[in-house]
């Protein structure tokens, strides 16, 4: 599960990483002037960066970052960054639409570097990695000069130890008190990893400022945040959940979810109806040696109603991309007769227009052959498949 910038800079401050403090986040560009001359006023800067919380890397580059040095300045970026989708070396051609904006104080960078902690699963454990080449070109410098890239795994018991941060630190060039401070970065990262069931928790830049009187050595800041969790661990950390953004899942997916359905969408054109997760994997590994791409992966459970049947044939039906749909259940928990209910439920209400092939076997398979019999003439783009090779075949020829 992503979050956003604004949710994970959060969850740093939380972990005791220093951050650019008193970020505002906002939707509607006429906020923009009043938040800067707020920001500017408590914390004493004349220049505040305005950004957009998109889930893509490379923002900076798509003009997704902008510093702006008056209220009118922060009115015109917030108002051009809203417009319209914004594109980074990460989204694609289209785009990612923008809906939200987080404005922060504006920092004075000496230098940028780059820390996260991620799972390195060669070693089976998490690995912090670190580089004195932060910013916005570190993805370069992992290709033309990996040796710039340090990496130090983390005991997942006993966290990442100080020796570990100095040597690290060390490596990367930071001097006098830096070190203290960008060690003490480095375990609450790899702390906020290990304690949240992260997959994923990056500051790319960490940042030093330039030499004050009050900071002869500078201030070591986290000024971008990046974090994503382990899905599989989410029922330990109830408290993330509501960090999810509603926008990030296809309204399908929702609607399954609902009706206990396990549904993913996919790129094809063949609409997989399957009970059983194993069965589901079998049916699109079958669609795809005849030839065809499956629209989706669809395990309706052993227990599924003729409700949740019937809107699982909804959600199928709902996605333009279907051309054809191939039921298989093995009736075991599950009763053929139910599906077959469902089918002529379905075919009433949304009629399928596309060819439908139906392969069942099991549990109240005779009932339910002759429940679809007798709907034959109702639904004319169904044929039967007499086993699972034979159903692939069928559906396969039937969109060709
Ligand atoms: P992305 O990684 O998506 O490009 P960042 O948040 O890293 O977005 O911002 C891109 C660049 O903008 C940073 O590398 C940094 O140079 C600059 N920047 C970001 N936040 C600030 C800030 N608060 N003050 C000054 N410069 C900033
Ligand atoms: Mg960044």
């Amino acid at each position: 599960m992503k979050i956003h910038e604004y949710q994970a800079r959060d969850l740093l401050i939380k972990y005791g990483v220093p951050v650019p403090t008193g970020g505002r986040v906002f939707n509607q560009a006429s906020l923009a002037g009043d938040y800067y001359t707020a920001i500017c006023k408590e914390a004493g800067v004349s220049l505040c960066v305005i950004k957009a919380q998109v889930h893509a890397g490379g923002r900076g580059k798509g003009g997704g970052v902008k510093l702006v040095r008056s209220a009118e300045e922060a009115t015109a970026a917030a108002t051009a960054i809203l417009s319209k989708p914004l594109i980074t070396p990460q989204t694609g051609p289209e785009g990612v639409p923008v809906n939200n904006l987080l404005i922060v104080p504006g920092v004075d960078i000496a230098k940028e570097y780059y820390v996260a902690v991620v799972v390195d699963r060669a070693a089976g454990r998490p690995v912090l990695i670190a580089s004195s080449e932060g910013g916005m070109e570190i993805e370069e410098v992992a290709k033309t000069n990996p040796e710039a890239i340090l990496r130090e795994p983390i005991d997942p018991d006993a966290g990442l130890g100080d020796y570990q941060t100095r040597k690290v630190a060390f490596a990367m060039g930071f001097k006098g008190k830096q070190v203290g401070q960008a060690g003490k970065v480095m375990k609450s990262l790899a702390k906020l990893f290990l304690a949240e069931d992260a997959s994923l928790a990056e500051i790319n830049p960490l940042i030093v400022t330039p030499p004050t009187d009050a900071h002869p050595d500078g201030e070591v800041l986290a000024l971008d945040a990046k974090v994503t969790f382990d899905e599989n661990a989410l029922f330990r950390h109830k408290d993330l959940l509501s960090l999810e953004d509603p926008e990030d899942i296809p309204e399908a997916e929702e609607r399954a979810q609902k009706f206990g359905l396990s549904y993913i969408q996919l790129e094809g054109e063949i609409g997989c109806l399957v009970n059983g997760a194993g069965l589901a994997m079998a049916t699109m590994d079958l669609v795809k040696l005849h030839g065809k791409q499956p629209a989706n992966f669809l395990d309706v459970g052993g227990s599924a109603t003729e409700e949740a049947v019937t809107e699982a044939f909804r959600i199928i039906l709902s996605d333009k991309k279907v051309k054809g749909v191939l039921v298989n259940i093995f009736g075991g928990i599950a009763k053929c007769d139910t599906i077959a209910n469902a089918i002529v439920a379905a075919a009433k209400e949304v009629g399928f227009e596309v060819p439908l092939v139906v392969r069942l076997e099991g549990t109240n398979v005779e009932p339910a052959r002759i429940i679809l019999e007798k709907a034959k003439a109702d639904i004319p783009t169904m044929e039967t498949g007499k086993d699972l090779t034979d159903a692939a075949k069928k559906i396969a020829a039937a969109v060709a």
